[in-house]
């Protein structure tokens, strides 16, 4: 079995291994039977934009940030691409694209059984996560307003690793947004555009081709 190349990555060969198997990842997504999602071709649009280039350094072609970009390890990481990550690395690629909270990134102190991030003035929170190098496992002290606001027992590196993937999730707009409704009838305007255009586009035989393809199980009826 290929293995997915862990950040940070060694050079373009594995920087477009990574993005390869991202858009692979994404297409599969789906149940197997169920047409290609609009959502989810519309997310390939937007990762496809966001290939590795090289010229002195190891980047983006599309924002410019060091390799992957923010955009494509949010996603690589929401989506739970099967990298084998350690909370070395994760927490490296996590302060270097700037997903951790922290603002200024070289604050951020990433240590082998010591990770520290977030918001040093404390108006957000302020994370320590500490290893106990006899059992493994790992405390996470949050702080906030210069006092410690809670703690967690974390089992293991791997669950350390799942911890740091669900903080990513911050970002929930829309969804956490008050209900506006005053922009519906303008927005039904492109949302029926949308479908005219997706209802012919879908049926076209690349896409179609992809219906029996898919990662999950069909929903049982
Ligand atoms: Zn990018």
């Amino acid at each position: 079995m290929t293995a997915i190349p862990v950040p940070p990555l060694a050079d373009l060969e594995s920087a477009r291994l990574f993005h390869r198997v991202l858009l692979l990842h994404v297409a599969r997504l789906k149940c197997r039977g169920d047409p290609v999602g609009f959502d989810q071709f519309l997310l390939g649009q937007a990762l496809g934009l966001h290939i590795p280039a090289k010229e002195r350094e190891l980047g983006c072609a599309e924002c410019g940030r060091p390799y992957p970009c923010r955009m494509i390890l949010l996603i690589a990481l929401l989506t739970r691409l099967p990298v084998s990550w350690a909370p070395m690395s994760l927490a490296r690629a996590l302060s270097a694209t700037a997903l951790w909270p922290s603002g200024e990134t070289d604050r951020d102190i990433i240590e082998d059984e010591r990770l520290e991030y977030g918001d040093r003035l404390q108006v957000d929170p302020w994370y320590r996560a500490e290893r106990n190098p006899r059992t493994g496992r790992w405390l996470v002290c949050t702080y906030e307003r210069g006092s410690i606001q809670a703690t967690q027992h974390i089992d293991d590196d791997n669950d350390l690793c799942g911890f740091l993937i669900e903080q990513t999730l911050r970002l929930t707009c829309p969804y956490s947004w008050k209900t506006d409704t005053k922009w519906n009838a303008q927005l039904d305007i492109g949302a029926a555009r949308a479908l005219q255009w997706w209802s012919a586009h879908r049926s076209l035989a690349y896409l179609e081709s992809h219906r029996s393809d898919g990662a999950w199980q069909p929903r049982s009826s």
